[in-house]
This record gives structure tokens, C-alpha cells and sequence, in this order.
């Protein structure tokens, strides 16, 4: 069984959605499909095809949530990496089994219609990676 199955997207931290957007519609020579809010995590997405995998830009909604904070450490760029998963709960705990640290329990519902779980950049080599299986 393939556990992680492909690289969905990648999520890229962004101050100005508008401006990266725009930048990013320039890059791909197609504007992004979908823009999704995600209240919960205090987050604004943008979402953009590249052939099988996606580009999630990100702008934060409040000055404490975690995609400015993560700006204001590392500034604008690569946050995270997602991979699709067939079966969230299976994978969960077996990267638990495998050392990996969690920082959601329960898989909850992030945009895309997706289900996701982050795995702490600290157990991961210093990448923040996303589970996301799909809602059906
Ligand atoms: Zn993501």
C-alpha cells in the first residue's frame, strides 16, 4: 500500500493574496480556481492548478494567527508541504507509531474540501507537512 500517494500542493505564506495572486496567474498562465477562507485558521487561500499538483497561497486574517506569525519569522515563502493520503487516521497513527509528532489528534476539516493533519516541522527534518485526503 502507498501511504503517502503524491504531493498535493504547496502551501506558500504570503502578506498580499492580491499581489501573490496576481504574480502567480502571471506564472502559471491561469488564474487561481478557487479562494477559500478558513475562519478557524485565521487564514485566506488561494488555490492555483500546476499540471497533477496545486499551489495554496496563504494570507493571514489576524495578526496572531499562524501564517503571520510564520512570516514574521521566516518572512514571505515555502510553509508547508501536503500530501495526499488515502485513509487520514490510518496514516496518523502510524507516523505516530513511526516518532512523528502531531499537532492535531483528530483530523480537521481545512480548505479544498480536504481533511488534514499537520506533522511538527521539529519531527519532520524542519518542514512543517500536511496530510489532506479528500472529502468524498
Ligand atoms: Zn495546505
Amino acid at each position: 500500500m502507498e501511504h503517502l500517494i503524491r504531493i498535493e500542493h504547496i502551501g506558500i505564506a504570503v502578506k498580499d493574496l492580491s499581489a501573490a495572486e496576481a504574480l502567480y496567474t502571471k506564472l502559471l498562465g491561469e488564474a487561481p480556481y478557487k479562494r477559500e477562507e478558513v475562519e478557524s485558521e485565521g487564514v485566506i487561500t488561494s488555490f492555483f492548478k500546476a499540471g497533477l499538483n496545486k499551489i495554496e497561497l496563504l494570507e493571514s486574517t489576524r495578526p496572531d494567527g499562524p501564517i503571520a506569525k510564520a512570516i514574521e519569522k521566516r518572512g514571505e515563502g515555502i510553509h508547508h508541504i501536503a500530501f495526499e493520503v488515502a485513509d487520514i487516521r490510518a496514516e496518523m497513527s502510524r507516523l505516530k507509531a513511526e516518532g512523528f509528532t502531531l499537532l492535531n489528534e483528530e483530523p480537521k476539516r481545512g480548505a479544498d474540501n480536504k481533511l488534514v493533519c499537520f506533522l511538527h516541522p521539529k519531527s519532520a527534518g524542519g518542514v512543517l507537512l500536511e496530510l489532506c485526503q479528500e472529502i468524498r
